[in-house]
Parts: C-alpha cells; sequence; structure tokens
C-alpha cells in the first residue's frame, strides 16, 4: 500500500445560487493582470448548458483527458508529448477565441468626457486586445440561468445521451430545470494535463496533490490545454506560458481556505485531506465506465484504521495530515455517506474534487408525491425523473444511474426524515423504513443534515497549514504514475517537491 494525502473539495450543489461570488474572488487576487484576462480558473456554469469554454465537455471536439485502447491500456486522447509538437501551429482540438470570448471593458471616460448633448453618453465595450468597439456575443457566464435556450441548454454535450423524447420533455415549459455547477481544476490524480506536456513544467505536489505549472519551466507549447478534458488550463498571451489554478496553496500554507472557498455566499464548499493508495490508480482508472465511481471510492483509505495510519506514516505522509484526514469533511461526504461524486470520471483523470448532486432538479418533478408516498413509490418516484437522473449520470457517474439515484435516494430519506422531526405528521413507521431503505441511520441523516446546513466554517475547512519546507525536506518521491512506471515520465511529476512554490 502506498499511500497519499490529497487535499481535496466538496461542492454540495442544492445550496449553490449562481452569484459567481467565487469567480470574481478569484480573478481578483490571480487573473486580474494582462494576459489572463479571459482566464476564469474558477467558473459557475448553468446546466443544462454549453459550459465555459464553449462545450468543453465535448471530447470529440477537443479531444482531452484519456481513453482505453482495445488492449486495456490507458492512452491520451489527443496526442503524445512528442505528437504535440507537431501541431505546435495548427492544432484543430484547442479552443479558440470563439470559444472563450474576446475581453473586453468599457470606454468608461465617454461618460465624463463626451461633449454635451440631447443624450446620455454610453460607454461603448471595447476589445482588451484590440482597443477597439466591439459587439459582445459570448463571455464567461453567457449562457447564465437560460435553460431551457435553445442558443445554449439544448447544445449542451450531456443530452447527447437522452432520446428525442426525452430531450422534448426536458424542455417541456413546466418541466424545465437547471443547476449551477461551480468548476476549478481538479487537481487530478491522474492528470492528463501533466502527462501531456512536452516540457516536464507541470508537476503534482507530493505532500497535498496539488496540481502546478512550472513558469521557469514551461515554453507554452500548450498540450496541457488540449489535453485537459475541464479545459482549466489557459494559455496567457502576454508572457507566453500556460496557466491553471493554484488551489490557492500560498493561503493553504498560511492555514487561510481557497478565495472562491472563502468568499462562497452559499457555503456550498468543504474542505479537507483524503489518503488514497497511490500504487491502485492505474488499476482503478482502467476499469469499465460504470465502475469508475466504484474504482475511486475504493482507493480512498479509512484514517481512522491503524494500518493505514502506519502505511501512511511509512509513505511520508505528516502526523498533522493524518489527523486532519480523520476530521476531514470530504470523506464524510464521499467515502462514508457516499454522496459525493467526480465530475465527469469518464475522462479517466480521477478529479478529486467532489459534486453533491442536487436534489431539486428531481424532487421538483417528483412534488408532494415525495413526503406521501411509501419507500417502493418514492423510490420509483425517483426513478420517474428520468431526464435530470439520466442527465446527472452522464456528469458525475459516467452514466451510471444506479450510482446517481443511490445518491437522490439517500438526499431524498434525509429530506424525508427531518420533515418528520422538525414538522410532523408523518408515520413514523414509513419514516424509519425509508431510512433503512437508504441504508441510512437516524444519527446518519442527522449528521448529513448538520454538514448541509448548520456547519461553522472550523468544520467545512479542515486542513493543517501545509507544511511546504517539511515536504521538501521529507519527501517520498515515488510518482504515483501511470506512464511514469514504465519510463515514459508522463503522470508521475510528484517528482519534485522542490520545485515551484
Ligand atoms: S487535467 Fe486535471 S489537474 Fe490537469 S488542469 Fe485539467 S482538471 Fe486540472
Ligand atoms: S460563491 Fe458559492 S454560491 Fe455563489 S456561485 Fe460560487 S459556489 Fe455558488
Amino acid at each position: 500500500m502506498k499511500v497519499r494525502s490529497h487535499v481535496s473539495m466538496v461542492f454540495h450543489l442544492d445550496k449553490c445560487i449562481g452569484c459567481h461570488t467565487c469567480s470574481v474572488a478569484c480573478k481578483n487576487i490571480w487573473t486580474d493582470r494582462p494576459g489572463a484576462e479571459y482566464m476564469w480558473w474558477n467558473n459557475v456554469e448553468t446546466k443544462p448548458g454549453t459550459g465555459y469554454p464553449t462545450g468543453w465537455e465535448d471530447q470529440v471536439n477537443y479531444k482531452g483527458g484519456w481513453e482505453l485502447t482495445q488492449g486495456g491500456e490507458l492512452r491520451l486522447r489527443a496526442q503524445t508529448r512528442m505528437s504535440a509538437l507537431t501541431r505546435l501551429f495548427y492544432n484543430p482540438n484547442q479552443p479558440g477565441l470563439d470559444d472563450y470570448y474576446e475581453p473586453w471593458t468599457y470606454r468608461y471616460r465617454d461618460l465624463f468626457d463626451s461633449p454635451q448633448g440631447d443624450d446620455q453618453p454610453t460607454a461603448v465595450p471595447v476589445s482588451l486586445i484590440t482597443g477597439q468597439p466591439i459587439d459582445i456575443e459570448r463571455g464567461p457566464n453567457w449562457d447564465d440561468d437560460l435553460s431551457g435556450s435553445p442558443l445554449y441548454a439544448e447544445k449542451d454535450p450531456n443530452l447527447d445521451k437522452l432520446t428525442e423524447d426525452e430531450r422534448k420533455m426536458l424542455f417541456e415549459i413546466e418541466g424545465i430545470s437547471m443547476m449551477y455547477l461551480p468548476r476549478i481544476c481538479n487537481h487530478c490524480v491522474n492528470p492528463s494535463c501533466v502527462a501531456s506536456c512536452p516540457s516536464g513544467a507541470i508537476y503534482k505536489r507530493g505532500e497535498d496533490g496539488i496540481v502546478l505549472i512550472d513558469q521557469d519551466a514551461c515554453r507554452g507549447w500548450r498540450a496541457c490545454v488540449t489535453a485537459c478534458p475541464y479545459k482549466k488550463t489557459y494559455f496567457n498571451w502576454k508572457t507566453g506560458k500556460s496557466e491553471k489554478c493554484i488551489l490557492c496553496y500560498p493561503r493553504l500554507e498560511t492555514g487561510q481556505a481557497p478565495a472562491c472557498f472563502h468568499s462562497c455566499v452559499g457555503r456550498i464548499r468543504y474542505m479537507g485531506v483524503l489518503l488514497y493508495d497511490a500504487s491502485r490508480v492505474e488499476a482503478a482508472m482502467k476499469v469499465p465506465e460504470a465502475q469508475l465511481v466504484d474504482a475511486q471510492r475504493d482507493l480512498i483509505l479509512d484514517p481512522r484504521l491503524p494500518k493505514v495510519r502506519a502505511a501512511a506514516l511509512d509513505s511520508g505522509v505528516s502526523p498533522e495530515m493524518l489527523d486532519a484526514a480523520e476530521r476531514s469533511p470530504i470523506w464524510r461526504w464521499v467515502k462514508e455517506w457516499k454522496l459525493a461524486l467526480p465530475l465527469h470520471p469518464e475522462f479517466r483523470t480521477m478529479p478529486m474534487l467532489y459534486y453533491v448532486p442536487p436534489l431539486l432538479p428531481v424532487s421538483g418533478r417528483v412534488g408532494q408525491a415525495m413526503y406521501e408516498h411509501d419507500t417502493e413509490e418514492l423510490l420509483s418516484d425517483v426513478k420517474k425523473a428520468r431526464l435530470p437522473m439520466r442527465y446527472l449520470a452522464s456528469l458525475f457517474s459516467a452514466g451510471n444511474v444506479g450510482v446517481v439515484g443511490e445518491v437522490m435516494h439517500k438526499l431524498a430519506a434525509v429530506r424525508i426524515y427531518q420533515r418528520s422531526r422538525h414538522v410532523g405528521g408523518d408515520d413514523p413507521e414509513r419514516v424509519a423504513r425509508v431510512l433503512r431503505d437508504a441504508c441510512l441511520t437516524a444519527e446518519d441523516a442527522d449528521a448529513i443534515y448538520r454538514m448541509t446546513a448548520l456547519t461553522d466554517p472550523s468544520e467545512r475547512f479542515v486542513l493543517p497549514p501545509i507544511q511546504r519546507e517539511e515536504a521538501i525536506s521529507g519527501a517520498d518521491n515515488t510518482p504515483c504514475s501511470v506512464e511514469f512506471r514504465k519510463g515514459n515520465c508522463g503522470l508521475g511529476q510528484t517528482v519534485s517537491p522542490d520545485r515551484g512554490a
């Protein structure tokens, strides 16, 4: 067993109000400078929708992430490191300005300097690239709240899995549902950005799993932009280097939460440590799509087990990280309650950020029946909400409706139990049966409710200040790579604990 510690985040999507405060906080701190205008290390999308950059989930077009060969091996969907060099001047799989947007500002001076006239002066939009007036046609949150719009929602790549009838039903005016999806780099365990970089400039820190780009080593090949299936590396046109979310590591190293977490209005974010078994990553990433979520869950280790603690200490995990892992809210969401799921696990990068899927689009369809029916009927009601379920499965479980259905069942059971406690009027026998059938105890339901609604910041953010200097002096350099072990210098770029930072 090769134990690694990883900083991880959970987003509770029922709580996100789509206010974009997180995006703005991140932008103000990290990307408010020339060359980074169009970079949104944190962005929030409306789903169904095309997202940012446009259609990023469509890997037929962008060719990000990994795929399994017929022989069952993992290979980058787009290109190897060498072939990336041959596509330097023409890469049809890379998003262009049309897929992002032309950054703009407004000519505010006109508001003050315009000559007196009959009309109110306006500040016209001007391109931040050319300085010339432009018509704004797209932006990072252009499809905000436009669920149901034929321009955006209907072009969501996840809808390809639905039949024509199902698509029609989804866009019936009275059945429209939408949700918000905040996204940052997933700091993947099997990061295709790292494996694709011809310069070896991208690396994953051994002590916390944060994926960083060494700005001195980056040569601007942009292979990572193509290879990241989440499109979370960006090219800075001014410096000629690629950049990405750094998970606010300078803040983490001084015990502070990342800017997006700190500013989150809905308090939807949780942050803590996960321990995982690096020796089994390769096997877990090669299982059939429908088993990917379970395989990823299996890698995550129980920090309370003595043999895990001993192996973790042997592998160089610090005692502080171990203690944090024991109190980790991420562990509870992902492993203990099995309520938080990875985004698009079929990209096979093993993303280490997780999402509690929203119950609202489902309960909206089921309505009051959720509180009135018996367990079997409740389950069948949840299943009847097939469109959101299949849609959510496309987002969070590689199409496995059973995995998402289990999460919905648990969330519905907690809601029914809490309603019976606080409102009353429900048959106690029925409530007990609903909980039992969802594999939950009353204590679980209380703990989930408390974690969802009542936690204070110290329970949502459980991380010791990351001790970078100790990690450098005592790091175990064994990579958790797939390719690296074959001598091809791929994923195992945890190997330079003294780089960057
Ligand atoms: S592949 Fe994963 S780690 Fe790399 S930039 Fe994309 S989301 Fe981040
Ligand atoms: S700040 Fe929080 S609630 Fe607002 S959009 Fe971001 S994640 Fe959602």
